[in-house]
Formats: structure tokens, C-alpha cells, sequence
């Protein structure tokens, strides 16, 4: 426990600091929901809401510098701390007239984290705190009903035993130890519920507990109610660290200076007795986006009893006959939260005795579908602008509604065996997996799984990442598995009440089936059905309407998925292209809305059929007579394929980079490949073997690749630009005369001198065709950026190169010493010690390899200022990293197919972000 030093220590003479490290809310209110930074999401908006009249029970908020300062100071406060925290303790004790730490009319509070974005259920809480074998019995005199006193009693025990004090499961196939008392007592006493239990039985259950506490810990449960409080801010405090709130960082991006703020709040009841009540409320269905009150409520309870899904508690609309006039409170509530914070808001609420209390709101995590209903019906409803409904949708939101879904007739076959709560749409098939532990070994291997659990905490994050979907029997549409799923995008049921899922045995069993672990189970978290068995999957919606498979009509989705992109092709300025080497990549891309190819890798054409062996024979040629033979037979390949692009881009902008990777690639590994190629190209296996050893490098990444492969063999870039300028002429002059644009890229180039010579070739041939075939092709030529040295000399290279395009896979390689391929051993740990916050290679090192894009960008545009600029490294479909190609100037961004809806809402919300 880690107490700061209240009076003055004359060993550390440390300047006083006058810094404002607790914040109240209540009767006087220190804080607003604009100061997230300090206060955490949950302490501004306790302040928020206490300033607009809201019933929010009093407390205060330690800031997040103290979180800061606690990880700097070797878990140690700021020397103010303590006496600001015994001050704020007695503001609250006169606003209520209860005491802290007395025995008659006993102040309780919760501890509670809060950091700047939520992040639901990673870190502690700690609730009655404040009980000890005093208080408890002040508690039972002055609610008249020792049961609920007693029963405060043995939840906090059980809290602070697992939270505090560590005593908790030892691993993962272990139940909680108290809950384990808990049940033998109820086994034994043949009681079902935990609210059929007496106060006798109940003061038993504590001395269990103590005694549980102290075996496991050698030491006592603390009844000094400030050593209790300060052991809760330190466990919240130290819980910023723990390996599931880092993984979840590391998932969000969340940088680890942010820290956690604590709340710590005066306790409000819903345990009281039948006319109390708990209850987590969504304004509008956080899985689907319907504009409807959305949650659930149990009645007698405390607020962990929901979250933490071990009762089933009632809908929300139960709750207009069982407790009609709280009801109407709460849909004042609703709406007036929705007004106010202009956002589908996730609250916590707490009913005792009849009277409503509001104990927490943020914006509330949605699925991606629902992220995009909400937006478009915000703005409808003029509840927000176009502007901020667009900021307001994750741009990566977008993909669920481009997911597949089950297929109808697949669906119609399969045998049904269960229901659950929908919690998260869209269609899940995979191996049943009963712990996240299985789930991550099984997609290890590459197997596709469901995670089935009675319920998840936040221990099983892990395995939720690795499954296909996430099915549990017990808990409701707001507890972990369904928060948490729904914030990954992951395909959800939970609560199915029907099923029954037996951890030692590894089975689940559902009426008459019983599947074990590794059968196949499919779940369609839209409809909240289970079935047995493996089911195939089909396009969404939105992709058989831009198929032409459906009408638009029949399809809200893809009316919501339409209205998204209009509005964000209105507001971005960076162009989005793709990444596409055929004509079906091509068509897809356009379909979904890209306006070019901005990357068309030629070696991935050389792959198919018949066209390896040429290519493996232009490979082994031992001159240049060989070598031109072979590549005679691969140019009317890679002029058809152009001629297909072309076609399916009619007339937007195609880049084609010529030949780039190392040679080695294209060669076989094995001795029956070896001996084949051998047999087919008519030459002895010993030469086959003697060239693939002669073309052999230690670090190929680093060896002959890119243009340095077509200033070794000119008569390679000669081919390519032969076969697209063929093919230009060929669809220019077609039926349908089609414009063709070609962007000719030269790829990995550090030196002025590369480019030239390169280009000579391009200029020539493209000259020679173009008089042959009495045509005029339009074409540029450019780089990429994908060598320090290119960025750094950029103002030389521009003097060659049209366009650049940032080749951020090979950058990001070559400036952090990092090969793409293997970070495997390493990755890990850097992620658990958080030096990486992302991985570099899926989004841009803004800090390191962006310098070196803006300077390439500044020195280029100094040369040649109409120089277009892109990217076509992967970085291009992320949107943090789109946000910076906005910034930094670049003209367009090209990701792969699939992506470009998202790059196209990740380019608006950068326009309008950085307006
Ligand atoms: C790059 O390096 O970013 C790039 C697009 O090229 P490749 O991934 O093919 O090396
Ligand atoms: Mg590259």
C-alpha cells in the first residue's frame, strides 16, 4: 500500500507542489466532459453530467498526472495528494451526511478507473468500499436490513480479496476461489440464487472469505477504511499495466503515457431491496444501430451483477411494467444524454429505493453496421452535422458491411440447435475452442474457430482476437463477451440459455447434440442462431448490389454504405487508388469506388500456368540470346494482362512497376520441382541446381531486386515496357476506344543515375512503339520511394521522375534495419514492453519513416513542384496513416481492393480533421 506522505518529511525537501490533482463532482463540480485528458472519459463525464442537473452521486476524481506520476516515482503520489483526497472525502461526507469510516451512517464509495478513451472492463474497480466488521453493522441499522448490509459486506471482501490483494484464479480452468465458497454454500444449503441467502449465512460466507484472504495472503482483510482506499487507488492505478489492458492498448492504438484517471464515488444501492435496481442502458441498440432503448436491468443488484454476466437480467422494456415510474425517469435520461452529448451514450444507472441515479455515460461502443446506421440517423434526426457523422464512424467500420454472411440456402440446410442474444451480426464458422488459450493454439495451426465460454472476462481478450466469433451461455447483450465483441468487430451470441458448456468434459451440449471441442459450430450473431456443422458463407449485401445481384432498394445496408461514401467523396481530397494485378482485382476496386491502380506488382503475373517455366527459364538463361528468348514467349502473357487492366480500368490511371523482387522467388525449392523444370526446359538437372546455387545471395531483400535487376538485364525493363505500351495501342485503337493512361514506376531506386538509366529504355521503347503502331500514348514516369537515400536525395531523383510513390512496405524495412519477414521472434516482447505502440509495417512510424516522406516530399516538390505524389506500401488502407499522407501532401493513396471504401472514409474524416 502506498500512501503519500500527508505531513512534511524533512529527509525530502521537495518543492510543494501546487498542481490540482483531485477533481470534484456533485454539489460543486470542478470538471467538464472537454477534460478527458486529466479526468479520464468517466470522471469528465461524471462532471459533465453533475453540471447539467443529472442525479449523480457525489465524488471526486484523481487526474491522470498522478498516474503518470505513480509509474515515474516508483509507485509513489505527489506529496498534496493526500490531504486533497481527505478533503475531498469530506466534501463528500458533508454533502451526505455520512461518515467515512464510522460506524453509524457509514459513508461507502467506489473506486473506479477511468482513462481517456474507456476501455471496458481492462482495468479494476472496487465497490462498497468503506465496509469493515464496524460499519457493516452501522450499515444494517440505518438501512433497517442487515441482509443487504452483510451482503455489501461479502461482495466487497470479495472484491478487494481478488483485486487488492491478489487472490484470485491460478489459471485459466480454475473458478474464482469466493465464487467457488459461494457456490458450496448454495450447493450445500440447496439455495439457487445468491439473493436466498440469510444474514446468518451471509456473515458465515465473510469469515469464509477472511479466512480465504488470510491463507492465500498470510495476512488480514484491512478494516482501516483509508488503508482500504488507498490500497483501491493503488490497484487501479497499478491495473494501467496489467497484460490485458496493454493488449487492449496495443489493439486501440492507445499510447501508454495517457495513463488512468480513478474516480471514487459515494455508493448508491441497487441491493437495497425489490424497489432497487441496476441496470446498464444503450440510447440505441449498440449491435444493429435501431433507434431503440436499449439494455438491461436486474432487480436488487449491484452493477457488477450485469457486466459481469452471471445473472440474466431483464430487457430494458420489462422494466415499464415492473418499476413504471423509474422507467420514465430513465427515458427523460435517455434522451436528455443523447441531446446533450450528441452521441449514442452506454450508461449506468443505479436505483435505490425508487430514486434514480446516474453513475456513469460515454459514448457507447458499437459495431461497425451500427456505428454507420447511428451516424446517418444522427444526421437525419439533426442531431449532428454531415461533418461530425462522419468523424464519428471508425473508418474501419466500414468493412463489416462488406463482410460475408451466412449463405440463405446453406442456412436453410443446416441443422438449428440453439439461440442466444444477437450481440454482434454478421455469420461465425469455425472449431468449438473452450478457452482463449485453445482458440489461440487452433489459429496458430490456421484453423478457424469460435470461442465458446459460459461467459469471458477480460482474461479471454486474447482468444476473442484469434476467433471467428464468440458464443456464450450465460450473461446479456451488455456484458464482456458482448462489449468486447462488439468492439473488435467480432461475430457474437451470448446468454444462450440453452446451451450448456462443460469446461472438464469439453463439451457443449445443446438439447439432444453434444459437440466437443474441435467439431464445428457456426453462429449468426444477427439473428442470435446456433447451428451444428460447418456453413458456407456469401457476399454482404452491399457487394451483390455493386454486383448488380441486388436492387439498391432492397437493401437499407447498402443505402447506409452509399450515403457514407457520397458524403466522404465530397469531403476528401486525396485520391484512392488500388493495388490490383488483374482484371478482377481491377473491376472490384472500381466497383468499390477506386479511381486508378496505383500499384500493378507485374511479377505477380508471371505466376500463373505456363508462364513460371518461361520465367524460370529467363531466370536461369546464362546470356543474354537465352534470356531474350524466354522473355519473347512471356511478352504476349504480360501484354494480354495489361490489355485486361487497361480495359477494367477504362481510362482512370494505371501504375505498372516493373519487375521487382529477388530472382530467387521464382525458383523451386524442391528437388521434384527441380528435376521437373529440368525435364521441361531440356536441360540437365546439375545446371538447373549449379544456377539456382550461382544465383544465391545471403540477404536477398538487399541484392538484386528492383531496378537493379533491369540495369543488369536492360532487355527485362525492355519486355515491360514493350508489353504495356503494346497493349496501350491495342485498346486505344479498339472498338471502343478506351483512354489508357500508363504510369511507368521504377522501383527500389536510390540514385539519380538508376532512374536515368532506366528511363532511357522506357522513352526508347515507348517511342518505337508508338511509331509502329501510329498511336499517341499519354504516359508518365515515376519512382518509388522505398530506400532512405531516395527520400533524402529526393530534389535529384524528381529531376527525372513525373510522379513518386511511397513503397512504405520496403521504407519502413530499409530505415528501421527491420526485415518485413522476420519480426517474428522479437515482435512480441516489443509489444508487451510497448515499444512498438502498432506494428510498424501495418501502420506508418509517422515519427521515423514519415520524416523522411516529408522530406522527400519537400525536397521533390522543390524540384518539380507539380510532382505527383502517393503511397502503395501497405500503410495506404490504414487510416491513422492515411491521416498523415493527408498531412503530409501526397496526392493519392492505393491499398488493396477491399480497402478502398475505408481509405475513402479515412481521407474525408483526415480533410475535415486537419480543415
Ligand atoms: C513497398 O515496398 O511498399 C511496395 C509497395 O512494394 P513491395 O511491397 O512490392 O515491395
Ligand atoms: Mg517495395
Amino acid at each position: 500500500m502506498n500512501k503519500p506522505a500527508t505531513k512534511k518529511s524533512p529527509a525530502r525537501k521537495k518543492p510543494v507542489s501546487h498542481k490540482k490533482y483531485v477533481f470534484a463532482f456533485g454539489k460543486k463540480t470542478d470538471g467538464n466532459a472537454t477534460m478527458r485528458e486529466l479526468l479520464g472519459g468517466k470522471g469528465a463525464n461524471l462532471a459533465e453530467m453533475a453540471s447539467i442537473g443529472l442525479p449523480v452521486p457525489a465524488g471526486f476524481t484523481i487526474s491522470t498526472e498522478v498516474c503518470t506520476y505513480y509509474y515515474e516515482h516508483q509507485k509513489g503520489y505527489p506529496r498534496a495528494l493526500g490531504k486533497s483526497v481527505d478533503e475531498a472525502i469530506k466534501q463528500i461526507e458533508s454533502q451526505l451526511s455520512k461518515r467515512f469510516g464510522a460506524r453509524s451512517n457509514p459513508l461507502l464509495v467506489s473506486v473506479r478507473s477511468g482513462a481517456r478513451d474507456s476501455m471496458p472492463g481492462m482495468m479494476d474497480t472496487i465497490l462498497n468500499l468503506g465496509l469493515n466488521d464496524e460499519t457493516v453493522e452501522g450499515l444494517a441499522e440505518i438501512s433497517g436490513n442487515p441482509r443487504f448490509a452483510w451482503d455489501c459486506y461479502r461482495r466487497f471482501i470479495q472484491m478487494y480479496g481478488g483485486v487488492v490483494m491478489g487472490v484470485s484464479a491460478r489459471h485459466e480452468e480454475e473458478a474464482d476461489p469466493f465464487h467457488l465458497i459461494l457456490e458450496k454454500m448454495k450447493h450445500t444449503l440447496k439455495l439457487q440464487l445468491d439473493n436466498e441467502l440469510s444474514t446468518e449465512q451471509l456473515k458465515t460466507l465473510v469469515k469464509q472469505y477472511k479466512a480465504l484472504i488470510r491463507k492465500r495472503t498470510r495476512s488480514a482483510f484491512p478494516q482501516d477504511v483509508m488503508q482500504q482506499l488507498w490500497g483501491a487507488v493503488s490497484a487501479v492505478f497499478g491495473s494501467w499495466k496489467n497484460e490485458r489492458a496493454i493488449l487492449y492498448r496495443q489493439q486501440y492504438g492507445i499510447p501508454a503515457e495517457w495513463g488512468t484517471a480513478v474516480t471514487v464515488q459515494a455508493m448508491v444501492f441497487g441491493n437495497a431491496g425489490d424497489d432497487s435496481a441496476t441496470g446498464v442502458a444503450f440510447t440505441r441498440d449498440p449491435a444493429n444501430g435501431e433507434k431503440v432503448f436499449y439494455g438491461e436491468y436486474l432487480i436488487n443488484a449491484q452493477g457488477e451483477d450485469v457486466v459481469a454476466g452471471l445473472r440474466t437480467p431483464h430487457a430494458i422494456s420489462a422494466m415499464a411494467k415492473e418499476m413504471p415510474s423509474s422507467f420514465r425517469n430513465l427515458e427523460k435520461v435517455r434522451s436528455k444524454l443523447e441531446k446533450h452529448f450528441k452521441d449514442m451514450q452506454d450508461f449506468e444507472f443505479t436505483i435505490e429505493h425508487g430514486r434514480l441515479f446516474i453513475l456513469q455515460t460515454r459514448n457507447g461502443k458499437r459495431t461497425g453496421l451500427a456505428a454507420v446506421r447511428i451516424a446517418v440517423e444522427m444526421q437525419q434526426e439533426r442531431l449532428m452535422s454531415q461533418e461530425t457523422a462522419l468523424l464519428k464512424i471508425p473508418a474501419e467500420s466500414i468493412d463489416s458491411l462488406l463482410v460475408p454472411v451466412f449463405d440463405p440456402k446453406a442456412l436453410r440446410a443446416a441443422t438449428l440447435i440453439g439461440h442466444g442474444l444477437p450481440a454482434g451480426p454478421g455469420g461465425a464458422t469455425g472449431h468449438i475452442a473452450f478457452t482463449a488459450a485453445s482458440a489461440e493454439l487452433e489459429t496458430r495451426k490456421g484453423n478457424k474457430v469460435v470461442l465458446c465460454r459460459t461467459e469471458t472476462s477480460p482474461d479471454d481478450l486474447k482468444g476473442m482476437l484469434h476467433s471467428q466469433g464468440i458464443l456464450t451461455s450465460r450473461g446479456g447483450v451488455s456484458s464482456h463477451a458482448a462489449l468486447v465483441a462488439r468492439q473488435l468487430g467480432k461475430v457474437c451470441i451470448c446468454g444462450a440459455g440453452e446451451i450448456n458448456i462443460n469446461y472438464e468434459k469439453k463439451t457443449l451440449t445443446a438439447g439432444k447434440y453434444v459437440l466437443n471441442e474441435g467439431d464445428y459450430i457456426s453462429i449468426d450473431g444477427s439473428t442470435g442462431r446456433i447451428y451444428k456443422g460447418m456453413i458456407e458463407s456469401t457476399d454482404s449485401e452491399v457487394k451483390r448490389v455493386l454486383d448488380g445481384n441486388l436492387k439498391p432498394a432492397k437493401s437499407y445496408t447498402y443505402q447506409l454504405f452509399q450515403t457514407v461514401m457520397q458524403w466522404a467523396d465530397k469531403h476528401r481530397r486525396l485520391k484512392v487508388r488500388t493495388n490490383a494485378d488483374t482484371p478482377a482485382m481491377a473491376r472490384q476496386a472500381v466497383a468499390f469506388g477506386a479511381e486508378g491502380i496505383g500499384l500493378c506488382r507485374t511479377e505477380h503475373m508471371f505466376f500463373e500456368g505456363d508462364r513460371i517455366d518461361y520465367m524460370r527459364q529467363m531466370i536461369l538463361a546464362v546470356d543474354e540470346v537465352q534470356r531474350r528468348s524466354a522473355l519473347k514467349k512471356l511478352l504476349p502473357f504480360q501484354k494480354k494482362d495489361f490489355v485486361g487492366l487497361f480495359k477494367a480500368m477504362n481510362g482512370q490511371p494505371v501504375t505498372i512497376r516493373l519487375l521487382d523482387p529477388p530472382l530467387h522467388e521464382f525458383l523451386p525449392h524442391d528437388d521434384v520441382v527441380r528435376r521437373q523444370l529440368a525435364e521441361k526446359l531440356g536441360v540437365p538437372l546439375d545446371f538447373v541446381i549449379d544456377r539456382i546455387k550461382a544465383l544465391h545471395e545471403e540477404n536477398p531483400m538487399l541484392g538484386c531486386r528492383g531496378c537493379r535487376l533491369g540495369i543488369l538485364h536492360p532487355e527485362i525493363t525492355e519486355m515491360q515496357t514493350r508489353a504495356i505500351f503494346e497493349a496501350a495501342a491495342q485498346v486505344i485503337k479498339g472498338k471502343k476506344g478506351i483512354k489508357v493512361i500508363p504510369e511507368i514506376m521504377i522501383p527500389l531506386v536510390g540514385f539519380r543515375e538508376e532512374l536515368a538509366d532506366q528511363l532511357r529504355i522506357v522513352h526508347r521503347v515507348a517511342k518505337e512503339v508508338k511509331k509502329k503502331r501510329k498511336v499517341h500514348i499519354p504516359y508518365l514516369v515515376g519512382t518509388m520511394i522505398e530506400v532512405p537515400r531516395a527520400a533524402i536525395t529526393a530534389d535529384e531523383i524528381a529531376k527525372e521522375a513525373q510522379f513518386f510513390s511511397f513503397g512504405t512496405n520496403d521504407l519502413t524495412q530499409t530505415t528501421l534495419g527491420l526485415s518485413r519477414d522476420d519480426m517474428g521472434l522479437f515482435y512480441e516482447e516489443y509489444q508487451r514492453k510497448e515499444i512498438y505502440n502498432k506494428n510498424p509495417f501495418a501502420s506508418l512510424d509517422q515519427t521515423g519513416v514519415g520524416k523522411l516522406i516529408e522530406l522527400a516530399v519537400e525536397r521533390g516538390r522543390a524540384t518539380k513542384p507539380d510532382l505527383k505524389l502517393g503511397i502503395c506500401g501497405e500503410h495506404a488502407g490504414d487510416p491513422s496513416s492515411i491521416d498523415f499522407c493527408h498531412r503530409a501532401g501526397l496526392d493519392y493513396v492505393s491499398c488493396s481492393p477491399p480497402r478502398v471504401p475505408i481509405a475513402r472514409l479515412a481521407a474525408a474524416q483526415a480533410a475535415l480533421r486537419n480543415k
